[in-house]
């Protein structure tokens, strides 16, 4: 049995729905994208990439491998780094009515 309720705030994979981020790690990073200080639990998956001698890490939802943004070190947040995500991949799961 799954209680809905525990999925309110949370910010889930728009393609299978795993809840990946949490509402109250979402910060104004001032770039256009929807920022996060964490990841919920192990629900996104961090790939290396190398392209032209220049590494990025690259974030997927862990289930479907829906490709969700990038990984980027921050000075300014608690985790030391910043989840730059496209909006178009994540949607805040609300409590139903
Ligand atoms: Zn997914």
């Amino acid at each position: 049995m799954e209680n809905t309720n525990l999925l309110n705030g949370f910010y889930c994979c728009s393609s299978c729905k795993l809840p990946l981020f949490e509402r109250n790690k979402k910060f104004d990073s001032r770039t256009g994208f929807p920022s996060f200080w964490d990841s919920y639990e192990k629900s996104v998956e961090k790939k290396l990439l190398q392209t032209y001698g220049r590494e990025r890490i690259q974030l997927l939802c862990k289930t479907c491998g829906l490709h969700l943004g990038h990984l980027f070190p921050n000075k300014n947040t608690p985790s030391g780094k910043r989840y730059c995500i496209n909006k178009a991949s994540i949607e805040l799961m609300k409590e139903k009515e």
